[in-house]
């Protein structure tokens, strides 16, 4: 089985190095969260912000919104947390379910979202937040 996988990698995808989880830097004020870097971790994973603000929201059962480029969960959160979910969303919406590469954006088929992989052509379904 890995032997075959092996072999229907393209050759490009086994040179390139794994991709770098981007980390949130963020800090307790007070009650809240605040992720002072987000707009930088959001350009170096190209998803829409709406859709990982509902997830975050969904997943720290809190509210995730943008304050001026920040991002402000209506919790407190300690930073390893706040990466653990963010490293979830990359594994889950991010990363492509095949090659594990990045290069991946997501695309309708016949009404259903799907992640389609631009390194590996793998498409594979996207789950609803
Ligand atoms: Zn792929």
């Amino acid at each position: 089985m890995l032997d075959r996988a092996y072999m229907l990698l393209p050759k490009e995808a086994l040179n390139k190095e794994r991709f770098e989880m981007p980390d949130m830097q963020s800090h307790i004020q007070g009650k809240k969260t605040i992720v002072g870097n987000f707009a930088q971790v959001l350009k170096a994973i190209h998803r829409e912000e709406r859709h990982i603000l509902k997830y975050l929201a969904k997943e720290t059962a809190t509210s995730a919104v943008l304050s001026e480029g920040k991002l402000l969960l209506n919790s407190k959160f300690t930073r390893d947390q706040v990466n653990k979910f963010f490293h979830a969303y990359i594994t889950q919406y991010v990363l492509c379910h095949e090659c594990l590469k990045p290069d991946t954006k997501f695309v309708e088929q016949q009404g259903i979202k799907m992640m389609k992989c631009d390194a590996c052509g793998a498409l594979s379904p996207v789950k609803r937040v």
